[in-house]
């Protein structure tokens, strides 16, 4: 278990850092090389080793903002995803996935995994009950999303880190909507945690990379599938993204109090049918968040009243942007129906209770008082032109 147990604005500005002795920059310094001499050295130093002086120190502040033993770092979420469940999986097994799953992991199980000779099952729902109806004697691993998208549903983590040990399997989480500054699973007895770094790790949606945090043991075992499949970040980007984190729990903290209010605001406007977020007390888990969770995240989704559309709506926001990745310093929104969940047929979606007026929202750092306003105009855009039609 990692011990660095400083606070969360401490560990994202200083852990792993790498000293610069020669000229005593005050940021770590940029080895670009992909070579490195093998003499009275035991471990051979390649990018795609995993093991450059960059990735292994941002590794150490990987695993120190997650409460882990060992860090890896690849070359998107994708990577990260696929290299983990590759790495715990063989011909004969079996693994169950929580239903909703992110578009990417799901195509990857469906067009991936049977070509290897790997069994799955997608759960009815998300709670513990839902992964243990569909395990089978081989089945290896567990997989959940939590908080999930674009819902926003809550799994009890803590319960299916239980199910996970007492039948041997291992547990892996995507934690990118909650973000380690909002949610460290490996407290709650998760075996392997996964993030996007696209995501809130980067920040300003100019980084695409993946981590993968756990104990040492299992680190060395997705090691080497991952030297295998070869999904390594450039030096030159693993940079970038410890300069990104520097600033996480300070923007991650904004986010968690814009995306509360602007919450508090949808929920009260006439226009509105529906809105999710742990945060809200009406959210049917707003206890569990609050028990598993540091903060609520900067996620939320809601519905406009029937006969309101969603992409007119959309169409008159001037602030906020129309976009199909999340969790940057700028608010953005996007239809499910229209973007990430296009490709999951009508009947699919409405089993997930994915409805087509469905708008996700990605909050950002802006002033809360000018997302309001943005909001409000473009509600009241949308309604005349309702009522003119
Ligand atoms: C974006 C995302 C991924 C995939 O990450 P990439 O960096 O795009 O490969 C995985 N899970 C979640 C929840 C995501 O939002």
């Amino acid at each position: 278990m990692n011990q660095d147990r400083r606070g969360i604005n401490t560990i994202c500005t200083h852990a792993g850092e790498l000293e610069d002795k020669e000229y005593k920059g005050s940021v770590s310094p940029l080895y670009m090389g992909s070579s490195y001499a093998f003499e009275e050295v035991d471990i051979k130093r390649y990018p795609r080793y995993f093991n450059t002086p960059n990735q292994e120190a941002l590794c150490e502040k990987i695993a120190a903002l997650e409460h882990a033993g060992s860090a890896l770092i690849f070359g998107s979420g994708m990577a990260a995803i696929s290299t983990a469940l590759m790495a715990f999986l063989q011909a004969g097994d079996h693994i169950v996935l929580q239903q909703t799953l992110y578009g990417g992991t799901y195509n990857f199980v469906v067009t991936q995994l049977e070509k290897y000779g790997i069994s799955y099952s997608f759960t009815e729902g998300w709670q513990a009950e839902d992964f243990e109806r569909e395990l089978r004697p081989n089945t290896k691993v567990i997989y959940i999303e939590t908080p999930s998208n674009p819902l926003l549903t809550i799994t009890d983590m803590t319960a299916v880190a239980k199910l996970a040990q007492k039948h041997d399997l291992v547990s892996m989480i995507d934690n990118t909507f909650a973000s380690p500054v909002n949610q460290n699973p490996i407290d709650f007895g998760i075996d392997v945690v996964i993030h996007s770094a696209t995501k809130y790790m980067g920040g300003h949606s100019d980084i695409c990379a993946g981590t993968v945090a756990c104990s040492t043991a299992y680190r060395d075992q997705i090691w080497q599938t991952a030297i295998c499949f070869g999904g390594s970040l450039s030096d030159y980007t693993v940079w970038l993204l410890e300069r990104s984190i520097k600033t996480m729990g300070v923007r991650v903290k904004a986010q968690n109090e814009n995306a509360q209010k602007l919450a508090e605001f949808l929920v009260e406007k006439d226009e509105v049918d529906e809105v999710y977020y742990p945060g809200l007390p009406t959210h049917p888990s707003h206890a569990l968040a609050k028990a598993q969770m540091n903060g609520f995240g900067g996620m939320l989704s809601f519905e406009l009243k029937e006969g309101l559309d969603a992409s007119e709506f959309m169409k008159c926001l001037r602030l906020i942007k129309p976009s199909m990745s999340l969790a940057g310093v700028e608010s953005t929104m996007l239809l499910p129906v229209k973007t990430s969940h296009a490709l999951m047929s009508a009947e699919d979606r409405a089993k997930q209770g994915i409805k087509d007026g469905l708008i996700r929202f990605s909050v950002g750092i802006e002033e809360t008082e000018d997302l309001i306003i943005d909001i409000e105009q473009a509600l009241k855009q949308v309604k005349s032109k309702t009522v003119l039609t």
